[in-house]
């Protein structure tokens, strides 16, 4: 869903195939945060590298009015993360909460160093756990939507968080300038993809990359995102970042995009080649067809022949 006139983008019905039905228990706990600092371990990435590496950040815990703030400095940047339980009628429970917090530090700040920086986007984000009749999760401006009962009903899918944030770190993406408006949310699931709560601990279990079979144009592809970015990224390139910052300029309007794909092609194997050209050979390839589903504790045949999430 597009609410263009709050310039933001949003929301999302996860794709899951093994939606869980179980039913967990809603706590009953009531919030105990105070002002203090507290200490959690969460994934960060080093400056040096772009693999993430377990590491402890302080965070900063305070009550507030319906919930409370948290707040640290990663990388030399301040985030603050409000979780705002106004309208929560507990049946998210409160150990899934704290989860959904530590999905908060371990990717955003990876989201914001690599794209945040470029589109402006927020370093305070607001979670709101609400039981209202609206959509399962969505994202405007710095707000995050996640239904009071998602979590109750699909109690593993924390990674439909790092979907919204990617919503944020677009900060405003206008469809008028891009070749698909879809493009919203493929980007969004390329994040959810690589950027994956425990390197896919959860997600890889319960929603699946779709093959060429399933997403059959650009259109509606996010493998193509990844299959790109495993081509034609490198030390000295970052690709997704470049078709970010295309994304976000406004540099093309939707159907001067040939203009866009050249110029993201350019100075790579594939220039001069047109992005019809460039898909089929995508289309052709294994990347387009290999499984991404993984059981508890494995590795899916797409990462374990093409490991792009240990890159980020
Ligand atoms: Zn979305």
């Amino acid at each position: 869903m597009f609410h263009k006139e709050k310039l933001i983008a949003l929301c999302l019905i996860p794709v899951l195939l093994f939606a869980g039905c179980g039913k967990t228990e809603s706590s009953g706990t009531t919030i105990q945060a105070t002002t203090t600092t507290t200490t959690t371990t969460a994934a960060t990435t080093a400056e040096t590298s772009a693999v993430p590496t377990e590491t402890t950040i302080d965070i900063k815990t305070s009550t507030i009015d319906n919930g409370y703030l948290q707040q640290a400095t990663i990388g030399g940047v301040s985030y603050s993360l409000t979780i705002d339980l106004a309208k929560w009628e507990k049946n998210t429970s409160m150990e899934q909460i704290g989860t959904l917090e530590e999905v908060f530090w371990e990717v955003y700040p990876r989201l914001y160093k690599r794209f945040g920086e470029y589109s402006k986007a927020p370093v305070d984000v607001v979670l709101h756990i609400e039981n209202e009749g609206y959509e399962i999760a969505e994202a405007w401006e710095n707000n995050v939507h996640i239904h009071d009962q998602w979590l109750m009903n699909n109690p593993t899918d924390f990674d439909c968080f790092v979907h919204e944030l990617a919503h944020v770190i677009q900060n405003g993406w206008d469809e008028e300038y891009l070749e698909y408006s879809g493009y919203i949310e493929r980007f969004a699931d390329y994040c959810r993809f690589i950027y994956a709560f425990k390197n896919g601990l959860y997600n890889d279990e319960g929603w699946e990359l779709q093959t060429v079979e399933n997403e059959p144009d650009r259109e509606s592809s996010v493998r193509f995102l990844v299959w790109l970015d495993y081509n034609l990224s490198s030390p000295d390139r970052d690709f997704i970042l470049n078709y970010f910052r295309i994304c976000s300029s406004m540099k093309y309007e939707k159907t001067a995009w040939d203009k866009a794909w050249a110029e993201l092609f350019k100075g790579t194997k594939f220039e001069g080649m047109s992005i019809d050209k460039v898909w089929e050979l995508y289309a052709s390839s294994d990347f387009a067809m290999l499984s991404s589903y993984s059981g508890s504790n494995g590795t899916s045949e797409l990462l374990t022949k093409y490991d792009i999430r240990s890159r980020y």
